[in-house]
């Protein structure tokens, strides 16, 4: 965060950045480079210059961060898929039941029916045999 000298309000970004690396070198540690930016507040409207951190580290934390979020995309794609698989199969479940239930009751229908085909044809079997001793008496007898 880079805040204004003047009003401490918070720059956005710079206007202009730049690597600094130093030439200067201490006894024993070398000074690092880092980056410098100018910035424009939005508030007061000054111009000043900061040190900013790193493109490097920034750039990452953008990186982690988009990666973060295509997770939580991912993640919150997977539950709406297993959101609406949950709710197809609940509804296949029910279809499921309701036709296996449709197919006993069809069943019952066609059993009842063919017993009462039997029972018809028992009959007009029955029917057949007493017309045929009819006849045959009557061919008997004549
Ligand atoms: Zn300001």
């Amino acid at each position: 965060m880079v805040n204004c000298p003047k009003c401490g309000t918070e720059a956005a970004n710079p206007i202009k950045c730049w690597t600094v690396s130093p030439a200067k070198r201490t006894t024993n540690e070398v000074v690092p480079e880092f980056r410098v930016g100018i910035f424009v507040c939005s508030e007061c409207g000054s111009k000043f210059k900061k040190k900013v951190p790193s493109a490097a580290k920034t750039e990452q934390v953008t990186n982690i961060k988009k990666l973060a979020e295509k997770v939580k995309d991912i993640h919150g794609g997977l539950t709406r898929t297993l959101r609406t698989l949950r709710e197809k199969m609940c509804i296949l479940e029910t279809e499921r039941s309701s036709v296996l239930m449709e197919i006993e009751s069809l069943k019952k229908a066609a059993e009842s029916r063919a017993k009462a085909l039997e029972n018809e044809v028992n009959a007009l079997r029955g029917e057949i045999q007493s017309l045929k001793e009819l006849l045959g008496s009557t061919e008997k007898a004549s």
